[in-house]
């Protein structure tokens, strides 16, 4: 332990002298109140330090104490459920110590030490584990079944192992290692939080995360373990998208990082996360949902640390062997604290004063997504897909953390306020999101929705960008100059945007459509597109094609509950079919 002298304090950032032997990145007490502090730079016997708590009152000439030790996280059962801040203490234990005053420096333990778990192992002694290797499971929670690993470093021979009820540091497990030293293993890691949990190896991103939300799914799928953006100006949505997708995502885990948007926004996700369900299970989304928020009271310091703490607890869930999604709101939070800091510390501002290693960051946060073979003595595959709200200022995303986020994330999900404001939702643009994943998916899809889903999927895209030039003509010249063969594609533009890509997150049969619904509704639409386009060479009256009722029940078809939807869909299909053919027949008479 080494201790240095405070020589200046600027905000969140004090620098201190006398720090010769620290380290980069360790973790410090500051002053008096023993603030909890990160050295971020080193230049010889100066370090200069973010503090997680406000500074008021540190002052010159007041201690500053390295504890040796990279700023870590702890990970044990009890994570789940949990609300954390940046720096992984429970708020509800800061608050039950400190009331709702500004607290600081107090000392609380991330995981609570007299909780007691049920700890079955999976392993007796004799057993040959080596780091990674499952010793046992625990039920944290109704829903999530913690598996407890062998620590990184640690292989050996299983000389004891324990089955009961246990705290998180009780040695329930003895390892002889090959140098013949016994350690004692308990259920609680630390992992420093700027370190990416190793893992064996990388998949290719070739399974698609389904989030039930038709326009991502089959527009612009992400893959298990990929890593998406979504920039979204005030009020065109994003919360309600990111609602949905920690909703209805195939994950096990969510870990949402909120890093305080303006003011009391943060508090809303604290008071609404809670009270989402899981429809899975029926049972709280907490249930399977690790929160890390940074209210507005805190400095800016700890939104910078809360990025790098909630994908570490992900990575551990993910060398479990679970599916986890990351969702980071807003990343335009986290880079103006980055800002902060670097202006603080005098260095050469780049873009719009953010630092020159604004990119190198983000890209440090999103690259430790992926799907994985976990390093393990077995074959174990998590996944980590990463998912961060952008919030241009203005919704303008030619500012530079867009742009160096959109250079990174591989899908983009491009909201839309004038869409929002037409009340089209959820408001992704369709032309101009993309995801880069389509061609590593297709052959999911071919495999296990349909062969034509990729087909239709890029029929579906051709009419809608068709659409926007059409509509271009109509602005220009009036719908008259349009070729009948244009108003069908119009029409059938329309029903995709309004009966396809238009999902209602509030409505209990729309809220979700499960793949092959998505398959067959999409299916439905480019036959009445077909059928249309027959018609009009028939020389059927365009009023006639667009009147029947089978396109009136096409446009309901997207409520249909899910367990009646094969019924209907067979139905609308036969209907459609035979007032075509009437139409028809009755032109070629
Ligand atoms: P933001 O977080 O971008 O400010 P919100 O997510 O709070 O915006 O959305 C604003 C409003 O838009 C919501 O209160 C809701 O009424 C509406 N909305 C957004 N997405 C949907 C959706 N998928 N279905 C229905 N309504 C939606």
């Amino acid at each position: 332990m080494t201790s240095g002298k405070i020589i200046k304090v600027s905000g969140p950032l004090i620098v201190a002298e006398g720090m010769a032997h620290a380290n980069m990145f360790d973790v410090v007490r500051v002053g008096e109140d023993k603030l909890i502090g990160e050295i971020i730079e080193m230049r010889g016997d100066r370090a200069s330090i973010q503090v997680y708590e406000e500074t008021a009152g540190v002052k010159f000439g007041d201690e500053v104490i390295t504890t040796g030790a990279p700023l870590s996280v702890e990970l044990a059962p009890g994570l789940i459920e949990n609300i954390y801040d940046g720096i992984q203490r429970p708020l509800e234990k800061i608050r039950e110590i400190a009331g709702s005053n500004i607290n600081r420096g107090i000392d609380v333990k991330s995981v609570d030490r007299d909780r007691v778990w049920d700890f079955a192992p999976s392993k007796k002694v004799g057993d040959k584990v080596t780091s990674g290797d499952i010793l046992g499971t625990v039920p944290e929670t109704v829903i999530v079944e913690h598996r407890v690993m062998v620590p990184h470093g640690i292989s050996g021979e299983i000389v004891e192992i324990s089955e009961g009820s246990f705290r998180v540091e009780d040695t329930i497990c003895k390892i002889k290692k090959e140098n013949g030293e016994t350690v004692s293993v308990s259920m609680l890691q630390k992992w420093p939080v700027r370190v990416g949990r190793p893992y064996k190896e990388k998949m290719p991103p070739d399974v698609p995360m389904i989030t039930g939300q038709r326009v991502i799914d089959t527009m612009f799928p992400i893959a298990k373990g990929g890593a998406a953006a979504v920039p979204g100006p005030f009020g065109s949505g994003k919360t309600v998208v990111q609602h949905q997708l920690a909703k209805w995502s195939d994950v096990d885990i969510v870990v949402y990082i909120g890093c305080g948007e303006r003011g009391n926004e943060m508090t809303d996700v604290l008071r609404e996360f809670p009270e989402l369900l899981d429809p899975k299970t029926g049972e709280s989304l907490m249930k399977r949902t690790v929160l890390i928020a940074n209210t507005s009271d805190m400095p800016v310091a700890a939104r910078e640390a809360s990025i790098y703490t909630g994908i570490t607890i992900a990575e551990y869930y993910r060398d479990m062997g679970y599916d986890v999604a990351v969702i980071a709101d807003s990343t335009s939070r986290w880079a103006e604290a980055l800002r902060e800091m670097s202006g603080r510390l005098e260095e050469m501002p780049g873009e719009e004063g953010y630092p020159a290693y604004l990119a190198s960051r983000l890209a440090q946060f999103y690259e430790r997504a992926g799907r994985i073979y976990a390093v393990c003595g077995e074959e174990r595959r998590g996944s980590l897909t990463a998912i961060g709200a952008v919030s241009p200022p203005g919704g303008d995303i030619s500012e530079p953390v867009s742009q160096a986020t959109l250079r990174i994330v591989k899908v983009f999900w491009g909201l839309d306020s004038s869409l929002a404001y037409r009340r089209h939702f959820p408001a992704i643009n369709w032309l101009n999101s993309y995801s880069l994943y389509l061609d590593r998916l297709s052959g999911w899809f071919d495999e296990n929705v349909t062969r034509e889903f990729i087909k239709n999927r890029s029929e579906a895209m051709n009419l809608l960008q068709l659409e926007a030039e059409l509509q271009e003509i109509v602005r220009l010249v009036g719908i008259d100059a349009l070729s009948a063969e244009d108003r069908v594609t119009l029409e059938t533009a329309q029903i995709i945007r309004e009966d396809f890509l238009q999902q209602n997150a509030f409505s209990d049969t729309d809220s979700y459509t499960p793949l092959t619904k998505q398959a067959r509704l999409m299916n439905l639409i480019l036959k009445y597109y077909e059928l249309s386009k027959n018609a009009v060479a028939a020389g059927a009256a365009l009023g006639n094609i667009f009147a029947i009722s089978a396109r009136e029940k096409l446009g309901r078809a997207k409520d249909v509950s899910n367990e009646t939807f094969n019924t209907a869909y067979d139905e609308i299909e036969e209907l459609m079919e035979k007032e075509m053919n009437a139409l028809v027949t009755k032109e070629v008479q």
